[in-house]
C-alpha cells in the first residue's frame, strides 16, 4: 500500500519563512533551517515536546500566506493564486511530514496523545483555508478563465484539481452548512485516530503463548527462534510467542501441527478490535459512517461512493462493481477447486476434519510441497533482506541506471532505520531512501511508503525528495539473518515501487494530485520481476552458501505462480466489496457493524472457509485514502500487468520501454490525467486479458 502522510494542501515560499520564522526557531529544531546534508530531518535533536510548537507557529506562518493571497490587491493570475498557494505551507507540512512518518513507525502514549491534539487543530486550519471565501473567489476566477490562459498541460491540472478540492471540501456551500462541515470533519479526525490507535493496541494485544515444545511441532527452526525472541520482548523468557503481526502470524499457520493453537491465533487477529472492550471499533465505525454520509449529502451526493470516486480513473460506483463482478466469479470458482485439493488432503490422511479458515493455510502448505514441490522454509534461505535489497538496487540500476551509496551521517529515528543517496549513471544526487524493514511494537502493521519531502521546482531548481520504504518483513533472529518469504520479498519490491515514483518525480508543484487508483502502477510493476528466473539468479542467493538459487527450484516457483491464487483474489476481492458496500450505504444510522458485514459477504456468496481480507473494524483502508478505493489495487493491476507485457514482448531489462515508463509514469503520475500519461507510454489504453491470465481469472 501507500500512505503519504496527509499531506497539507499548500506550502509556503522560502522568502515568507525566511522572514517570518519566529523567535521559537532557536530552540525547535523543527522550526529552524535544517543543516544536516541535503535538509533532512534533524532526528537526533527532534524531541516530542518539539511537534506540538511547531505546529502551531508553522499554521501561524502558513495562515500569513493564505491571507496575503487572499488580500493581494492585483487581479488574480495562475502566478499570484495558484503558484502561491502551491508554495504556501512549506514549513507546516514539513513538520506534520516528520510527525505522521514517524506515528506511524513509532508510535507511543505519548505520540497518540500529540496526534489527538494536533487532529482539531489542522482539521481547523484545513477548513479555514477550503472554506475562505476571498480566496475562492480567486481561485474560482483563474479557473473560470482558465481555457484563455495559454496554461501547460500540469498547470491545467493542477488548476482543474484546485478548484476541484475547494468545491469538494464545501466553498460552494451557505454558512449554516460551511459550519457544519467543520464540526463533522473535525469529529471524523478525531474518530479516525481512535479507529488506527485502537488497532495498533489491539494487534499488539493478539497473541498466544506457548510454554510445551510439543505445541510447536511444525514450525520450522526459524519460525521457533522468532517466537522465543518475541517472548522475550514481552518478558515471557523460556516460552514462546506468537502474534497477530504478519511475520509470525503466517508461519504458525502455515506450520503449526497444533489444530486448536492455529485457532486461537486465527481467532485472535480476526476478532481484534471487535472485542467489546475499550478498544472496539464498530461503534466508532457506525458513528464515522453516519458523518461521512451527511458529509457527502452537504455536498450534493447521495452516497459516499460517488463522492469519492468521482476524481479517480474509476469514476463511478457503478464501474468499480462491474469490474469487481467481473473477476469475482472466476476467483471464488478458483477458491473453491483450491479448498476441494485441500480437503482431499486431509482426507487422505485421515485426518477427520472439514476444513475451517484457520485451516487454509496450514493445507495450502501441505498442497504448495505436495503439486509443486516447494516448501517456503526452503525458499526463504534465498531471500534474505540483504539479498533483496540488493534485488530492488540492481533492479533500478538495470532499468533506470540509478545507484544507491550508504549515507551514515543522516540522521536516522530508530537504529534499524538505513539512509541512501539515490544517484543518476552520471553520479548527480536525485533523492534519499530511508528503509525501516522489521516489525516493532511501535510500529503500524503492514507496509507503506511515504515521504518526509516530495520533490518539486523551487526557482528553476528541483528540491531533492526524502522518500521512506516501511515494512514488516520476517526479523532476524539470534542464529539467521532475516529470511524472507516470496510475499514479503514482493512487498520490499512493491513499496520500492513507489519509492521509485518519489524520488523520481519531476513534478513542478508540491500539491499532489495523483488519482488514487493509479498510485499502485508504480509499485506493483516491481512485483512482476521478482520471480523470473533471468532476474532471480542475480540477486536470489543462499545466505549461507552464496548459491545461487538452483534453476530446478526457479522453475517450480514459476509453476506455482498460480498456486492459491484463488484464495488470494477471493480474500482481497471481497474486502473491496465490503469497502464499496459501506460506501454505498445511504444510511449508517441504525445498523448493526456484524450483520451489515455478513450480509455483505452473503450477497457476493463467499465461503466460510476465507473471511475477507480485513473486517471492517480493521480495515485501515477505509479510513484514509483509501476509501471505496480498496478495488484499487486490482485497477492498478490491469496497468501493471498490460504495462509489464510491453517488457516481455521485448527484453525484461529493456532500455527504451524503462525510459518511456519512467518519462511517461514514475516522473510525470499526479501531474497529468493518469490515462493520459498511460497512453503516452504504452501508446494505447490498457488491455484487461494479461491481468486476468497472470490470475488465472481468464
Ligand atoms: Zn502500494
Amino acid at each position: 500500500m501507500i500512505s503519504k502522510h496527509a499531506r497539507l494542501i499548500f506550502a509556503c515560499a522560502l522568502t515568507f519563512a525566511a522572514v517570518c520564522l519566529p523567535a521559537l526557531a532557536q530552540d525547535n529544531p523543527l522550526l529552524a533551517p535544517y543543516t544536516t546534508p541535503y535538509q533532512t530531518p534533524p532526528f537526533d535533536k527532534i524531541q516530542n515536546a518539539h511537534f506540538i510548537p511547531a505546529v502551531q507557529e508553522a499554521i501561524k506562518l502558513h495562515d500569513a500566506e493564505i491571507q496575503s493571497i487572499a488580500d493581494n490587491p492585483a487581479a488574480a493570475t495562475f502566478d499570484n493564486t495558484i503558484t502561491a498557494m502551491d508554495m504556501a505551507g512549506e514549513l507546516l507540512s514539513n513538520v506534520t511530514g516528520v510527525f505522521y512518518s514517524l506515528s506511524g513507525t513509532m508510535n507511543s502514549p505519548e505520540i497518540q496523545d500529540i496526534a489527538k491534539q494536533l487532529s482539531p487543530l489542522l482539521s481547523a486550519h484545513n477548513d479555514n483555508i477550503w472554506l475562505n471565501e476571498k480566496l475562492f473567489a480567486r481561485v474560482k476566477n483563474v479557473y473560470d478563465r482558465r481555457s484563455s490562459l495559454k496554461l501547460s498541460a500540469e498547470q491545467l491540472y493542477l488548476l482543474g484539481n484546485m478548484y476541484r478540492d475547494f468545491v469538494r471540501r464545501g466553498a460552494l456551500l451557505n454558512e449554516e452548512q460551511k459550519a457544519r462541515l467543520r464540526e463533522i470533519n473535525q469529529e471524523s479526525s478525531l474518530l479516525g485516530l481512535k479507529f488506527r490507535n485502537n488497532n495498533l493496541t489491539e494487534t499488539n494485544e493478539s497473541y498466544i503463548v506457548i510454554d510445551d515444545t510439543a505445541d510447536l511441532a511444525g514450525l520450522p527452526d526459524n519460525i521457533v527462534a522468532m517466537g522465543a525472541d518475541d517472548a522475550r520482548i514481552k518478558n515471557l523468557p523460556g516460552k514462546w510467542v506468537f502474534t497477530a503481526q504478519r511475520p509470525s502470524w503466517t508461519p504458525f499457520l502455515q506450520y503449526a501441527d497444533n489444530r486448536k493453537l492455529r485457532q486461537k491465533l486465527y481467532t485472535a487477529y480476526a476478532m481484534h478490535c471487535n472485542r467489546d472492550n475499550d478498544y472496539d471499533n464498530k461503534g466508532l465505525l457506525q458513528k464515522l459512517f453516519v458523518l461521512r454520509e451527511e458529509r457527502c449529502r452537504l455536498l450534493g451526493h447521495r452516497i459516499p461512493a460517488t463522492f469519492y470516486l468521482e476524481d479517480r480513473m474509476a469514476k463511478t460506483p457503478e464501474v468499480v462493481d462491474s469490474f469487481l463482478w467481473k473477476l469475482w466469479q472466476p476467483a471464488l470458482k478458483r477458491a473453491k477447486a483450491e479448498l476441494a485439493e485441500m480437503q482431499a488432503i486431509a482426507d487422505r490422511e485421515k485426518a477427520g476434519i472439514k476444513l475451517e479458515s484457520w485451516d487454509w493455510w496450514y493445507y495450502a502448505e501441505k498442497l504448495r510441497k505436495e503439486k509443486y514441490d516447494l516448501d517456503d522454509a526452503a525458499l526463504r534461505p534465498y531471500f534474505s533482506t540483504a539479498n533483496v535489497e540488493k534485488g530492488i538496487f540492481l533492479l533500478a540500476e538495470k532499468l533506470y541506471g540509478l545507484g544507491f551509496v550508504e549515507r551514515k551521517d543522516i540522521p536516522i529515528y530508530h537504529p534499524e532505520v538505513k539512509v541512501y543517496e539515490v544517484r543518476e549513471s552520471n553520479g548527480k544526487a536525485i533523492g534519499l531512501l530511508y528503509t525501516d524493514f522489521f516489525p516493532r511494537e511501535s510500529k503500524g502493521s503492514g507496509a507503506w511508503s511515504g515521504s518526509f519531502r516530495s520533490s518539486f521546482m523551487r526557482d528553476g531548481k528541483r528540491v531533492i525528495p526524502l522518500a521512506t520504504v516501511v515494512c514488516n518483513s520476517s526479523k532476524p533472529t539470534a542464529t539467521t539473518p532475516s529470511l524472507l518469504s516470496i510475499d514479503e520479498a514482493k512487498t520490499v519490491f512493491h513499496e520500492f515501487g513507489h519509492a521509485l515514483n518519489t524520488l523520481l518525480s519531476t513534478a513542478a508543484y508540491r500539491s499532489e494530485y495523483a488519482q488514487q487508483d493509479a498510485v499502485e502502477l508504480p509499485s506493483q510493476i516491481m512485483e512482476n520481476w521478482v520471480l523470473e528466473p533471468e532476474f532471480l539468479k542475480l540477486y536470489a542467493r543462499h545466505y549461507q552458501t552464496g548459491e545461487i538459487i538452483p534453476l530446478d527450484m526457479v522453475e517450480r516457483l514459476k509453476n506455482s505462480y498460480l498456486f492459491n491464487k484463488g484464495f488470494e483474489s477471493t480474500e482481497y476481492l471481497a474486502a473491496c466489496f465490503l469497502d464499496m458496500a459501506w460506501h454505498e450505504l445511504e444510511s449508517a444510522k441504525d445498523m448493526n457493524v456484524t450483520e451489515f458485514e455478513a450480509k455483505a459477504m452473503a450477497d457476493i456468496g463467499l465461503i466460510p472457509e476465507i473471511l475477507p481480507r480485513y473486517h471492517s473494524v480493521y480495515f485501515g483502508h477505509m479510513m484514509g485514502g483509501y476509501s471505496a478505493g480498496y478495488y484499487s489495487y486490482n485497477w492498478a493491476g490491469v496497468l501493471d500487468a498490460d504495462a509489464f507485457e510491453a517488457f516481455k514482448e521485448t527484453s525484461l531489462f529493456d532500455k527504451k520501454m524503462a525510459t518511456a515508463f519512467r518519462k511517461n509514469i514514475l516522473e510525470r503520475l499526479g501531474t497529468e490525467d493518469a490515462m493520459t500519461l498511460y497512453k503516452r507510454f504504452r501508446g494505447r489504453e490498457p488491455k484487461v486479458e494479461p491481468f486476468l491470465e497472470r490470475n488465472g481469472l481468464l
